[in-house]
């Protein structure tokens, strides 16, 4: 069943499943029984993206402008484990990813049920329950990869950003 009031899927998401009118990111996992596990992040695949400069979302390569999506307290450091996407597939998922969107005022309380492939997001147990926070919009040519808590991540420290911007800020600006 579609959901009418999913955002239209541009041209070049045409190629990934989708559940209810949303696109599936590549970068999603799937369980054993056909599952998509949305929040969560298939590790090989991030590992690629990240190494690869690829996009998360639609899995192609990126050109010469690409986003990062940090939340307001990975600011400071200049990085995310999280790979970068094109400006298209940013746009598309900020109208559909509800947390992203301003649309959730908390993260999700209960874990997901994960494979032993699949990565939960770094710090998701003390995210778990906690307020949204804010998104911010990393605009960059380019990125380096470095090693982050045992594991790889994009930072931009040493290189000044195209810009940055808020994507939500919560509460205070969603209706
Ligand atoms: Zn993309």
């Amino acid at each position: 069943m579609t959901d009418p009031t999913a955002p239209l899927i541009p041209l070049s998401l045409a190629h990934l499943p989708t559940v209810g009118g949303l696109v599936v990111p590549w970068i999603t996992p799937r369980t054993g029984n056909g599952r998509h596990l949305f929040g969560a992040v298939d590790g090989n695949r991030k590992d690629h993206a990240l190494l690869g400069r690829l996009c998360g979302v639609c899995g192609r390569r990126l050109d010469e402008r690409l986003v990062l999506l940090l939340r307001l307290s990975d600011l400071p450091r200049r990085c995310t484990a999280e790979p970068a996407l094109d400006p298209i597939c940013l746009a598309y998922t900020a109208a559909a990813c509800p947390m992203l969107g301003g649309r959730l005022d908390h993260y999700r309380t209960t874990p997901q049920a994960l494979d032993p492939t699949m990565a939960p997001p770094a710090d998701s147990s003390a995210r778990r329950g906690a307020p949204a926070e804010p998104w911010f919009t990393v605009w960059l040519r380019s990125y380096k990869v470095i090693a982050d808590h045992g594991t790889i991540a994009a930072s931009y420290a040493g290189s000044t950003p195209m810009r940055i911007r808020p994507l939500t800020w919560g509460p205070l600006f969603s209706a």
